[in-house]
């Protein structure tokens, strides 16, 4: 297959050679043939030696790699691809296993096929595509899912409206690309959830803290629990299952708050133990002297560029202060960025000046990341993205 070429510039090889998924528009030196955004390339290096084949886009990020070998890119490739993804979330226990149905089953870069995120919901496989290339051979995503999960396959929902490059002439509607389903119910580690992919958040559901949610668990027995920034109150449920005294669950979302009472219901029938405000995660810190002995911030990314970076540090330490200020003696603060501009280095900072802010002795007792289904590529650390701290604040 003869496919346009992109001809890099001396020396802007080096990155390609070590694996790095990304092509950036100023390391081209020309391009050989006709090109329209979400074709594929060939990409060589000065001297016309092969170096990958990705998909072309407009913008910074010009090429995205797909294969690092010369290979047929046709839907068998894209099977093979995505059967790996399975069967390493199989071999792990997310797939296939009593207690959990719901685990993101391809994590763009992180599983090599940058520009795709497909989670999954218990029989709905909800697509997100961020790149055009990815967005135009959907095809291949269904047959492959079809293939992999047979008659366990309820719907296939495509949410790329939101997330395909606006400055592309491709207008992306959400809808279903196979069958129909609506909310649909999914347990992860045992705990039920009602996920809505159609109306919620991102693809629906926060899958990325389950492990994060587990541990909460452990910490919560006899606690009285805070979840701030809680959505459909993941950290809520697990808080209660590993036996809180008190949840409260607060979001800013009218609709989040509703979907939190009706997964507690659904888990725990009408339970006095939980509550659920929706309010301002700032207002609301300012009223909790001493109510709480265990805080959760989960809050939205601050920084989605590098440009605003500084005043979303800002944002996480200003937060973080009232937490760490307000938390019983002996509390612990489970406190997360989910922002991949701000780099573990740059969170721990923020937390260690929030701490210092308020003068009170904190301790690191675990720093958290993202699961195994949301893997990060060795060669790609902007995949690693989440980052968590458990502290004990004296
Ligand atoms: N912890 C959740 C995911 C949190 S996503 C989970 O495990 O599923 C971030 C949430 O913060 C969203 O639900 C959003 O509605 C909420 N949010 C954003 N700004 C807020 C604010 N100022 N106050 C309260 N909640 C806010």
């Amino acid at each position: 297959m003869s496919y346009p070429t992109v001809i890099l510039k001396s020396g802007k090889d080096q990155s390609v050679r070590r694996y790095h998924p990304w092509i950036f528009s100023g390391a081209i030196k020309k391009i050989k043939g006709t090109v329209n955004e979400g074709d594929l390339v060939l990409v060589t290096d000065n001297k016309d030696e092969f170096l990958a084949i990705g998909h072309y886009q407009i913008g910074s990020i010009a090429v995205r790699i797909i294969s690092f070998e010369n290979v047929e890119i046709d839907g068998d490739f894209w099977k093979e691809k995505i059967k790996k993804a399975y069967k390493l979330r199989q071999r792990f226990n997310l797939a296939e296993s009593d207690d959990n149905n719901v685990y993101r089953l391809v994590h763009a870069e992180g599983d090599g096929m940058p520009g795709l995120i497909i989670d999954y919901y218990n029989g709905t496989a909800v697509l997100q595509m961020h790149s055009i290339g990815m967005y135009l051979i959907k095809e291949y995503f269904i047959e492959a899912l079809k293939e992999i999960y047979g008659d366990k396959l309820v719907a296939i929902y495509d949410k790329s409206e939101a997330t395909i490059p606006f400055k592309s002439d491709i207008k992306a509607e959400n809808g279903y690309l196979y069958g129909d389903s609506n909310i649909q119910t999914v347990v992860e580690y045992g705990n039920k959830f009602k996920v809505n992919w159609e109306e919620g958040q991102k693809t629906g559901f926060f899958i990325d803290q389950r492990e994060n949610r587990k541990l909460l668990a452990h910490y919560s027995k006899g606690r009285s629990v805070l979840n701030v920034f809680g959505y459909t109150g993941g950290f809520s449920v697990y808080a209660m299952s590993g036996g809180a005294k008190v949840v409260h669950s607060v979001d800013s979302s009218k609709k989040a708050i509703d979907l939190t009472n009706e997964n507690i219901a659904l888990n725990f029938g009408d339970d006095k133990r939980h509550e659920a405000f929706a309010v301002d995660a700032f207002e609301y810190l300012n009223e909790i002297d001493g109510k709480y002995d265990l805080i959760i911030l989960d809050p939205p990314a601050f920084a989605k560029h590098n440009n605003v970076l500084h005043n979303a540090l800002q944002g996480y330490k200003r937060l973080n202060i009232k937490a760490l200020e307000k938390i019983k003696p002996g509390g612990i603060l489970f406190t997360f960025s989910c922002s991949q501009v701000v780099s573990k280095e740059n969170f721990r900072k923020t937390i260690f000046t929030a701490a210092a802010n308020t003068g009170r002795s904190v301790r690191i007792l675990h720093q958290l990341t993202q699961p195994i289904d949301h893997p990060v590529n060795i060669y790609h650390p902007e995949s690693e993205y989440l980052k968590g701290l458990v502290v004990y604040v004296e």
